[in-house]
């Protein structure tokens, strides 16, 4: 039977949020709601890992062989047989032979034989002595230490194990994983498909680069702004342009674009003014669910559903649309994307420089620039201008100061927390 993924449906099932209020949600109640929504797309695709990076795994990878699968020297040295040696030194052995990476040494080796880094270890040696700690005098080598079995010898499968789990299902491929996957020899691996997401902006006065302005028209920095963050997450996007404010076309374009994307993100009429159709459009041709968040800048913000396609209905003012993103959408794409775990953003503590004006009531994003001082301390100054109209704001800063609903205003040398932008990928 197929699955019912109305939100009606999904949200019969929901936990009980208590004092639901959608004029009044805090951010975290709203990403509890969302995230009851969202399942990852289980569409799988094979591809070369060359291809992989930041790719979701849909497979565990188990390793079929050992790595290294040789003995082998971790030095440039000497391979020796410390069962051969007296308890006290100095040592004095022959050495017969020479053993590159990747060469085999014939026979027996008697004494010691000089050995490159990653040369498979003679059988019948047991240690490498690094070349620093040896005299050498024509063919004999001198040492004063003996060192103990196994010394400077990197033994089979002690980097992977056969039959060890090396990636998990979910993992998002990184590129230490691209080298990891190739040393095991596994050309390509099983991924979840990227998911599709579709997004424009809205407004009548919104004009897309290349047209002069009239006055009382503003050019369209939002879709921009996103073009950027969905680019560092390795998604499919569909760039719809800009779309005025006419029911009619906004409604052609969400079915439309419903079809084929998994996603559908807009900009901008989800206040509460009287061209911000988004809302009644939603209900017309799907479900919505339309949150005053209790969050500064962002406040409204809409997630519905067309069919199958997920909507997120942004803030249009241009720092609200892009704390929104961060905040909700971000989480909600690493979810359908196959991605798990999904960490939270890590919060790190810093002491003001400057004093922060807030009113209790709303968590607040405001934008900081964050230092570490000489005695590794992180410092925060808030930037001067915080109107969520100010995009200028986000490129002057470098963080965002996350401060609590109940929080009010703050001196200098208060500790808050702060989530680096370059953790926000
Ligand atoms: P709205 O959410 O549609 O009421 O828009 C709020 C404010 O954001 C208005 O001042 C809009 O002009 C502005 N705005 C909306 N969309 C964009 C956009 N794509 N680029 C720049 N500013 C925008
Ligand atoms: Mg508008």
């Amino acid at each position: 039977m197929k699955k019912d993924l109305s939100l009606s449906a999904l949200a019969s099932n929901a936990p009980i949020i208590n004092d639901y209020d959608p004029n009044a949600m805090s951010v975290e109640k709203a990403k509890t709601w969302i995230t009851h929504f969202l399942h990852n797309i289980d569409q799988k695709e094979s591809i070369h890992i060359k291809d992989a990076l930041h790719r979701v795994l849909a497979n565990p990878v188990i390793a079929t062989m050992n790595v290294p699968n040789h003995d082998n020297s971790a030095m440039d040295g000497y391979a020796i047989n410390t069962e051969q040696l007296d308890e006290q030194g100095p040592f004095s052995l022959r050495v017969t032979g020479k053993l590159f990476a990747g060469n085999k040494l014939e026979g027996t080796t008697k004494e010691a034989v000089r050995i490159m880094t990653g040369a498979s270890m003679p059988s019948d040696m047991n240690a490498v002595i690094p070349q620093e700690y040896v005299e050498v005098n024509e063919d004999k080598i001198t040492f004063q230490t003996k060192p103990p079995a196994m010394q400077n010898i990197r033994r089979v499968g002690e980097d992977i194990m056969m039959g060890q789990t090396i990636l998990q299902k979910g993992r998002r491929i990184e590129p230490c994983d691209l080298g990891l996957l190739a040393s095991l020899g596994v050309g390509s691996i099983e991924v979840y498909r990227r998911v599709k997401v579709a997004f424009f902006s809205t407004g009548d006065e919104i004009i897309s680069l290349g047209t002069p302005l009239l006055s009382g028209q503003v050019y369209d920095s939002n879709r921009y702004s996103l073009i950027g963050l969905l680019k560092r997450m390795d998604l499919e996007t569909f760039d719809l342009g800009v779309i005025p404010d006419d029911k009619k076309i906004i409604e052609d374009t969400l079915k439309k674009a419903s079809e084929f994307a998994d996603v559908i993100i807009t900009t901008g009429g989800v206040s509460v003014g009287e061209a911000d159709y988004m809302k009644d459009i939603l209900k017309k041709i799907g479900e919505i669910l339309f949150w005053k968040i209790s969050m500064k800048p962002g406040r409204p913000l809409a997630y519905g559903k067309i069919g199958g396609c997920h909507y997120f209905g942004l803030p249009g003012n241009p720092v609200s649309t892009m704390v929104t993103f961060y905040q909700f959408v971000r989480e909600a794409l690493l979810t359908l994307s196959g991605q798990s775990p999904i960490n939270p953003v890590p919060m790190i503590k810093a002491k003001l420089l400057t004093p922060i004006k807030k009113m209790p009531g709303r968590t607040e994003f405001q934008r900081g620039f964050f230092v570490q001082d000489h005695q590794g301390e992180f410092k925060v100054s808030a930037i001067k201008d915080q109107g969520s109209g100010i995009l200028r704001s986000m490129t002057e800063a470098n963080c965002f100061i996350v401060l609590p609903e109940s929080m009010g205003s703050l001196e200098n040398d208060h500790w808050v927390d702060i989530q680096l932008f370059d953790s926000l990928f």
